[in-house]
């Protein structure tokens, strides 16, 4: 046996290894070394999972709870979420190599998501319906769909799962969670403060693994009602098609290539800083980053050494220390991954005015880092304006006027997210209005809440996370009709 730590995986209220007794390792990204081991689950833990969570969407305590205990529950999560934050961030340091500084602040934000909807599980209403028929009375009723299976990547496992978990149990589902095989290890420690708050057992279960082997199967489950992604396009395209076959709801949080755009009218320092935390941030890898900053070319000069200037003074670092500003890459495939889009971007023409590799720093060598990288003179037909990276790399293209900014901004296959600076008020509402993304940021970059419906236009997903919405795609809408009459009419006597 080895001596690295392990997890275990929830189901159906105990904790458990794979049925195989296989295991799966997971690095820590600053260290490059191996520190835990998690399950590497195979069909037969698949079939257990969904088995329990449609056990307990069918009968038992759940399905039996009314939504007011429902909603008590969830907030009780909160409440120990909230207790844990600091505990549950240094794991997900460890496993995905992010700012321990974002990650305690995610987790402590995370309880307003219980909070919020737990909260509005007893405000779930259907109506009465003015009726056509004498002597009917009908009305609508909204009900859970039954096992939701939520599917998330690697950059903020647990800020991710929250997002599908709070509304999916809020509603009344039930569900099995498939972390990224990479990052494992914060979502299997999250399941014993369900256990804790008292959810019954089948409510929540995991199964670790291959997205391939576990995710497939879970996904063509013929026992799951829903499947709440968020990922790449390639995956969720498969996702998407896989869960067809047999007629499943789906929610896809893709990727995005989003436009930050400057005006030259916007208050260029501000403009700047949104410019560095929208790409810089999580190193990168978040599917909201504003890869392509935008300039109007009056201040494009301007502009670029100033963006320049700020990203050198990065601190690259280990990401558990307060002073460390830019963390490694979660993967290392990931990785070589960013390393390639470098040489595309090379490759292209576009001229790299900062990074560009790997840091030389001796304490950095074992990491997997790659240098805050900015490349400028990008046209938007270049492959790295095009796709996603996700990592570190901003690319800079100029505009000279609105029309040609929105168009640029527009020209893109995702739809994620987009950032507006500017002083004009007529201009940032122009903008808000005509770009196609699902959230727009004005004079700002980068915010998201539990209050705010999040989620992508065009390849960038379908469906909405977070605000009252979110609770809509758990749902099902039931059409209830009552003959109150006395006497059922004779049926071939037409009317
Ligand atoms: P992937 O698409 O590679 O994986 C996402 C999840 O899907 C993982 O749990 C993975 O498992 C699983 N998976 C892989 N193959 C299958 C399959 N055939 N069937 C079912 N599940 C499968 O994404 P990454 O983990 O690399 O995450 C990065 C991506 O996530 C980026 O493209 C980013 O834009 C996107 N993202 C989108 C967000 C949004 O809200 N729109 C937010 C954050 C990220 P395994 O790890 O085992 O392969």
């Amino acid at each position: 046996m080895s001596n690295l730590e392990r997890f275990y995986n929830l189901v159906d209220g105990n904790y458990q290894a794979s049925a195989t007794g296989c295991w799966l390792t997971t690095a820590n990204p600053y260290t490059g070394a191996d520190w835990a081991e998690v399950p590497q689950c195979g069909i037969d833990d698949v079939e257990q999972a969904v088995a329990a969570a449609y056990r307990a969407f069918s009968s038992g305590p759940w399905a039996r709870l009314n939504a007011t205990a429902r909603g008590k529950l969830l907030r009780r999560l909160g409440d120990l979420i909230a207790r844990d934050a600091e505990k549950l961030a240094a794991l997900e340091v460890r496993d995905n190599g992010k700012l321990y500084a974002e990650m305690l602040g995610q987790l402590r934000y995370l309880p307003e998501w219980y909070y919020y909807f737990g909260g509005l599980a007893d405000k779930i209403e259907g109506g009465v319906l003015p009726s056509d028929k004498a002597e009917v009375f009908s009305y609508t009723k909204r009900e859970p769909l039954g096992v939701v299976v939520a599917i998330t990547p690697w950059n903020s496992p647990l800020m991710l799962l929250t997002w599908k978990l709070a509304p999916a149990l809020a509603a009344g589902n039930t569900v099995v969670i498939k972390p990224s095989e990479f990052t494992s290890c914060s979502t299997l420690a999250l399941m014993a403060l369900f256990k804790e708050a008292g959810f019954p057992d089948g409510v929540v279960n995991t199964v670790t693994g291959f997205g391939h082997e576990v995710g497939t199967a879970l996904v063509s489950h013929p026992l799951v009602a829903k499947v709440a992604f968020t990922g790449g396009d390639a995956t969720g395209a498969s996702v998407y098609s896989q869960a067809a076959k047999n007629i499943k709801h789906v929610t896809l949080e893709l990727g995005g290539k989003s436009p930050n755009i400057i005006f030259a009218d916007a208050h260029i320092e501000n403009a700047v800083k949104g410019a560095i935390s929208g790409i810089f941030a999580a190193s990168g890898q978040t599917c909201i980053a504003g890869s392509r900053l935008l300039v109007q070319r009056s201040v494009y000069q301007q502009v670029s050494e100033k963006v320049v200037a700020l990203a050198r003074t990065a601190q690259l670092g280990d990401p558990m220390l307060s002073t460390t500003q830019v963390g490694p890459i979660t993967t290392l495939p990931q990785r070589d991954k960013v390393l390639q889009y470098i040489d595309v971007a090379r490759e292209g023409g576009a001229e790299c005015l900062l990074g560009g590799k790997r840091p030389e720093a001796e304490a950095l060598a074992n990491g997997w880092f790659v240098e805050p990288t900015i490349f400028a003179d990008v046209h938007n037909q270049m492959r790295i304006a095009r796709e996603e990276v996700f990592g570190p790399i901003l690319s800079i293209i100029p505009f000279d006027d609105d029309d040609e900014a929105l168009s640029i901004a527009n020209d893109t296959p995702y739809g994620l997210a987009a950032g507006v600076w500017t002083a004009d008020i007529r201009r940032a509402f122009r903008f808000t209005d005509q770009i196609r993304a699902g959230t727009v940021w004005v004079n700002t970059y980068r915010a998201v809440s539990f209050m705010a419906p999040f989620g992508g236009y065009k390849q960038s997903g379908i469906g909405r996370e977070n605000g009252q919405v979110a609770i809509d795609d758990y749902l099902q809408t039931k059409s209830v009709w009552v003959n109150l009459a006395e006497e059922v009419l004779n049926p071939f006597v037409m009317r």
